[in-house]
């Protein structure tokens, strides 16, 4: 249920405002339905909560004072960048406080000799670009979402995009963390040199979907503008033959800058909307750059375009110029709210798969489509196997919220059969928190708690996210009977 309803709730949220009222200005502490209901989810718009309170701290003592409260009266605490997550990671529990980093938005020092930025974690992804593009340099990783996702989300989703094939996910792309623990302390993770000794924490910490610890400041990497770059439109009139290309090109020893695909109720959904100038006859379409000196890019233009050819591509347009290319680009950036414009509602998956196995995921989801009665849209990082089907559904109609919920979870467990995971960039959250009982045995999840609980050992950061209990997954009913015995028996099954 959605509202502070019981007596017990009313009381503990009573106790965490008095604690809280004296640390922060009036405006920073959201608690009435009206304040909090715009944070009562993220981008997975389908589950929702609202929270207890609502805390909009400015400084790193703030966050370490609000997080000693939460762990003395035992309040979980949900970090919150711009919300934009789509596994309802940022999603509120209903006895707890939304911890929003949106008012830290500083850039604390940019150094191009050494190629480094160090940002608050409320930074947008493209505000970085922005600030350091007067030195001819960028931050590589690009979600689709960059205009508006914080670096602080990145780090704790390890968020990939368009670039990431060839310059790698943010994980390669951060040097260094400041984070602050339940218990107010501060910690530090990775650093300037290229390597530090210890146990690899910085590596455990990315992707930790505000599990461990609050991020409070980040150094990013950053990389020289290419002096040029070119896209591909190669097209295709059958989906396995634009899938099995993608696989060609990597083998032919290319890493394109970025190798995007999209199928035709895709392309058909953007055109409308922005106008990219795709191939609208084509099944599905693969958008190939390639950056670098405009020689670089002229060799691996021609070598691509082989491979395309050889694949069986039926049109190769290739960018002649900028405003082309991003003309290109802003058709798959704007692929989701496009199926926004398309269907009442829609329901974004991410898998990721070994690359030869697209044609065959491709093939399996168009069977669900008629299993489902549902149509589904495929825009995704074709190059790093990582599939984005976008589920469209009415919302307005529970039944088909819940042929949605189980097409998407068919297609995350067929991703797991073919070699692949349940998840890419989007992370885990309360999303595919079933699905991480069939990808992981119960010694590894056991290990992950065992890593939860050296950070937090009271359960309070983002509970109830990204690793399932032994219970949840006895209620998934992954625990199958084997050979005739029933692992553990003692549990509840619902
Ligand atoms: C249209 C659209 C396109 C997208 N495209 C991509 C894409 O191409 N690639 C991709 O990887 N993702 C993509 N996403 C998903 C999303 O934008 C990313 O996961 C992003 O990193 C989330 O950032 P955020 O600031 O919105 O974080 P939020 O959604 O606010 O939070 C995400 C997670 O990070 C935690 N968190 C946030 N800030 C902190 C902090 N300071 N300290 C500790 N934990 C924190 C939260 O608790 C939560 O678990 C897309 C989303 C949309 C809506």
């Amino acid at each position: 249920m959605n509202t502070i309803s019981s007596p017990h709730l009313e009381f503990r949220q009573n106790e965490l405002l008095a604690e809280l009222r004296p640390l922060l200005p009036e405006e920073a502490l959201l608690w009435e339905p009206e304040d909090t209901i715009p944070y009562e989810c993220d981008g997975l718009a389908a589950y929702r909560q609202r929270p207890m309170a609502v805390a909009l701290p400015q400084t790193e003592d703030q966050v370490i004072q609000i997080l000693k409260i939460c762990h003395q009266l035992k309040v979980p605490v949900v970090p919150r960048g711009a919300g934009t997550g789509l596994s309802g990671g940022a999603m509120p529990i209903q006895n707890g406080l939304v911890l929003s980093l949106a008012k830290f938005k500083k850039i604390l020092e940019i150094n191009p000799l050494a190629r480094t930025a160090t940002v608050q974690p409320g930074v947008r992804n493209l505000a970085i670009s922005e600030a350091v593009a007067q030195h001819g340099l960028y931050y590589a990783p690009d979600p689709s979402s960059q205009i508006a996702c914080t670096i602080g989300g990145n780090v704790s989703e390890n968020s990939g995009g368009v670039h990431c094939l060839k310059y790698g996910l943010t994980i390669h792309n951060v040097l260094r963390i400041r984070a602050i623990l339940i218990t107010g302390e501060v910690v530090e993770f990775g650093g300037l040199a290229p390597d530090s000794p210890g146990l690899d924490l910085f590596s455990v910490f990315i992707g930790s979907e505000g599990m461990l610890a609050v991020v409070t400041e980040v150094t990013v990497k950053l990389v020289p503008k290419p002096a040029l770059a070119k896209v591909i439109m190669a097209s295709f009139d059958d989906i396995e033959k634009g899938g099995n290309a993608v696989a060609d090109i990597i083998a032919a020893g290319i890493i394109p800058a970025g190798l995007e695909m999209m199928d035709q109720p895709a392309t058909v959904a953007v055109e409308s909307f922005v106008h990219a100038g795709y191939d609208l006859n084509a099944a599905t379409i693969l958008l190939c750059e390639s950056d670098g000196t405009p020689e670089e890019v002229a060799e691996e233009i021609e070598k691509m375009s082989a491979v395309l050819q050889k694949s069986g591509a039926t049109r190769l347009q290739v960018s002649e110029s900028e405003a082309e290319r991003l003309r290109f680009w802003s058709g798959r950036k704007n692929a989701f709210p496009a199926a926004g414009r398309v269907s009442p509602d829609y329901y974004c998956m991410d898998g990721t798969i070994p690359r030869r196995k697209i044609a065959e995921l491709l093939k399996r989801i168009k069977a669900m489509e008629a299993k489902y009665q549902l149509g589904c849209m495929n825009v995704f990082h074709a190059g790093d196997g990582n599939m984005h089907p976008l589920i469209l559904f009415n919302g307005a109609d529970h039944q088909e919220w819940l042929r949605a919920e189980a097409f998407g979870s068919d297609i995350l467990e067929t991703c797991v059969e073919l070699g692949g995971t349940i998840t890419g960039e989007h992370g885990v959250g309360i999303e595919k928190i079933n699905s991480m009982c069939v990808q992981f045995g119960e010694k590894e999840r056991a290990m992950f708690w065992g890593i939860k609980e050296s950070f937090d050992p009271g359960r309070l950061l983002n509970p109830d996210k990204a690793i399932p209990t032994l219970n949840r997954c006895a209620d998934y009913g992954a625990m199958r009977i084997s050979n005739g015995i029933l692992p553990h028996p003692e549990l509840e099954r619902f």
